[in-house]
């Protein structure tokens, strides 16, 4: 970074820890594609002082910040403002600061909706989907489905609480139709047929769990019928072998993890975001953690 001076911009990412995170080098690589005088830099910020944290985003004049693990949802009552999506998803991943005004949005199931359309070309749009999990990427993946058109969603989690707690929350916020399925072997092999995409969101199956897949009626997929892992590490799960075997058209988290970092780098900027960049250097940080 040869060039920073007093103009320059200054982005991050508040995580505890941090220092396994790609975004940094996707989102200098952007900066420096552009030729923009902005820097994004990681942050470890402990729990115990998220609070003085957030409030250095003011007295430093950060432009924005993503948000991870562990603070996705602890930041929201320390928000000016906060997108209704996100509000919804009861997580925040990105934080704007326009003029000390904190503002909180989510990337992560608008990310997924823009990896869905752009890479699998597939449009939500009074589509069946059934997500296998109920955790905290299922539930911004459900609530971006459901905003986005979707006629169906049909949720499966080894904890049924969690996905009829979903599946209350999504039909409530939008009109779709969510209801919750028996997990493992009950899951019904019509379903599983009739549906137009099968997403995974459990984290069974990543690194260095690779040899392991969630119980599915593998055999119940159609070929041809589209399934998505959101891991993407290892860039083809048990899950997606299994599904592929069937004849399944399918895909990774990649996508997901790309555009949701492609929208905060609009949301900063203002400026469409170099995306083949921020692509070529998530590849090579990811085959650089899978060797
Ligand atoms: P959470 O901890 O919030 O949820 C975990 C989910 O996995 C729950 O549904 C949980 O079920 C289920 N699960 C975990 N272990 C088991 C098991 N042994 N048997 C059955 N179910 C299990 O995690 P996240 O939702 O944040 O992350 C889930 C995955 O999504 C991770 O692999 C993560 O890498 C990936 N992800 C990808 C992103 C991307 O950009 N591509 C973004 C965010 C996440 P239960 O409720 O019963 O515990």
């Amino acid at each position: 970074f040869p060039n920073i001076n007093g103009k320059t911009r200054v982005c991050g990412l508040f995580g505890f820890p941090v220092e396994h995170s790609f975004s940094p080098a996707m989102h200098n690589a952007a900066y420096a594609k552009l030729g923009l005088n902005w820097v994004y830099v990681p942050y470890g910020v402990h729990p115990d002082r998220l609070a003085q944290a957030m409030e250095g985003i003011r007295s430093l004049e950060l432009t924005g910040v993503n948000v991870t693990v562990p603070h996705k949802q602890n930041i929201l009552p320390l928000l000016d403002e906060i997108d209704p999506a996100a509000r919804i998803i009861g997580a925040v991943n990105t934080i704007v600061n326009e003029g000390g005004k904190l503002v909180g949005y989510n990337t992560d199931g608008p990310g997924f909706i823009r990896s869905l359309e752009t890479e699998a070309g597939f449009s939500p749009r009074g589509k069946s989907i059934l997500l296998v999990g109920a955790g905290g990427a299922a539930r911004a993946v459900a609530i971006a489905l459901a905003f986005a058109g979707a006629d169906s969603l049909y949720i499966t989690n080894r904890t049924p609480e969690r996905a009829e707690g979903l599946a209350r929350d999504v039909s409530r916020a939008c009109q779709v139709k969510a209801r919750v399925l028996p997990w493992g072997k009950q899951l019904p092999r019509t379903t599983v047929s009739e549906v137009n995409l099968v997403v995974q969101t459990t984290s069974i199956g990543m690194s260095p769990g690779v040899d392991q897949a969630p119980e599915f009626p593998f055999t119940a997929l159609r070929p041809g019928q589209l399934v998505c892992d959101l891991i993407y590490n290892p860039a083809k799960t048990l899950f997606l072998q299994r599904a592929a075997a069937q004849g399944a058209k399918t895909f990774n988290g990649l996508g997901m993890l790309l555009y949701q970092g492609v929208l905060a780098f609009e949301l900063w900027t203002g400026l469409p975001a170099p995306v083949e960049i921020m692509r070529e250097t998530l590849l090579r940080q990811v085959s650089g953690r899978e060797e």
